[in-house]
C-alpha cells in the first residue's frame, strides 16, 4: 500500500504539548522551531535548482517583518527534533510582500507542488491550512455569537462568553469516493468544476446518519442511476481542502447502463485499461486526463490497472 499524500508517519502531533502553555510560549521565541507560513489560504513555495520547495520561516525572519510579535499561530506538531509551528500571515504587511517578490517567492495552491514536496513539510503545509481554514471559519461561537479565542495550541476554539464557554474542536468532513467497475472497464465522470479534459472517480460527502456504505450508494445513484454491489474499503486520505477527509472504495456495478443527472455532473464513461493508459476515448475528443497523482481518485484508478497486471 502506497503512503497516502499529507499523511507523513515522521510527524508527531504531540497533542500532550498543547496544554502546557511554557512550552508553547518557548518554541515561539526558539531559533530552531520551524514556521509554516499560511497566506491568504495559499502557502509558499521556491525554485531552487529547478526543484520546488516550501518556504518555511524562522524567527528572526518573522521578527523582521513583524517587530511588534507575531499572533496566529498554531502548534503543528515534532518532526527530527524540531517543533514546527503554522503562523498565519495574511494581514497586510508591505515589507513582507516586498519580501515575497524580492525573493521570487511562488504563492500558490499545496495541491498543485503536494506531491514533489518534501512529505513531512507537505503534511505540515496540508495540516496548517486545515486548521486556519477553521480558524478564519469560527471566529465566533455557533451557540451563542460571542467571539471564539484559540487555545490548546490553537486546536480548541472557546467562547469567550463566561456563562456558554463551548469549546469548539477541529471540523473534518467525512466524503466517500469510488471506483465503480464492470467486467474490465471502470467509470469515471467529470464536474464542471474540474479542471479541462479531467475524469475523475465520483464522491460525495457523507449525511449525518447514514453509513459510508449508504452514501456511496446514494451518490452513485443520484449521479449515474447506477445501483452497486461488492462495496469494498481501499484506504483514506486527508483532504484538508478545506476540510475534507476522503474515504476510498471499490465497488461493482450490477449492469452498465447510465443514467446521467446533468445537473449533478457533466459526463461519466466506462474506460477499458487500454483507454486509461493511453489517455484516450472515443467519446471525447482530443483525450482525457486522469487526476492528480497526490489525490486517492488516481490511486484508486491506479490501484484497478495494476490489479490487472
Ligand atoms: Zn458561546
Amino acid at each position: 500500500m502506497i503512503q497516502p499524500f499529507y499523511t507523513s508517519s515522521a510527524i508527531n502531533r504531540h497533542g500532550d504539548f498543547r496544554n502546557n502553555e511554557k512550552f508553547l510560549n518557548t518554541i515561539i521565541t526558539e531559533k530552531d522551531t520551524k514556521f509554516i507560513p499560511f497566506y491568504n489560504g495559499k502557502n509558499l513555495f521556491i525554485e531552487i535548482n529547478e526543484n520546488i520547495n516550501s518556504v518555511i520561516l524562522n524567527k528572526f525572519q518573522l521578527h523582521d517583518f513583524f517587530p511588534n510579535g507575531i499572533g496566529g499561530t498554531i502548534f503543528l506538531g515534532v518532526a527530527n527534533d524540531f517543533n514546527y509551528v503554522g503562523i498565519d500571515l495574511s494581514s497586510p504587511n508591505k515589507k513582507f510582500d516586498y519580501w515575497l517578490k524580492e525573493n521570487n517567492i511562488i504563492v500558490d495552491d499545496l495541491r498543485k507542488y503536494g506531491a514533489i514536496l518534501d512529505d513531512i513539510e507537505a503534511s505540515f503545509l496540508a495540516l496548517s491550512n486545515g486548521m486556519f481554514y477553521w480558524h478564519n471559519t469560527h471566529k465566533f461561537c455557533g451557540s451563542c455569537g460571542f467571539q471564539n479565542f484559540s487555545t490548546e495550541g490553537g486546536f480548541v476554539m472557546k467562547c469567550s462568553n463566561d456563562k456558554c464557554a463551548k469549546s469548539h474542536f477541529p471540523r473534518t468532513d467525512p466524503a466517500i469516493i469510488t471506483l465503480i467497475s464492470f467486467q474490465d472497464k471502470v467509470l469515471l465522470g467529470r464536474s464542471p468544476r474540474f479542471p479541462d479534459c479531467m475524469y475523475s472517480t465520483l464522491a460525495g460527502f457523507v449525511e449525518p446518519g447514514e453509513s459510508l456504505e449508504q452514501a456511496l450508494e446514494r451518490e452513485v445513484f443520484e449521479e449515474v442511476g447506477i445501483k452497486v454491489k461488492n462495496i469494498k474499503y481501499f484506504n483514506s486520505q486527508p483532504w484538508p481542502f478545506p476540510a475534507s477527509l476522503m474515504l476510498g472504495f471499490f465497488a461493482e456495478a450490477i449492469n452498465d447502463q447510465m443514467t446521467i443527472d446533468y445537473d449533478e455532473i457533466e459526463d461519466a464513461q466506462w474506460f477499458s485499461i487500454n483507454e486509461l493508459k493511453s489517455l484516450q476515448h472515443p467519446s471525447i475528443k482530443g483525450g482525457f486526463q486522469l487526476p492528480r497523482v497526490d489525490s486517492i481518485a488516481r490511486r484508486l484508478v491506479d490501484t484497478w490497472i495494476n490489479s490487472f497486471n
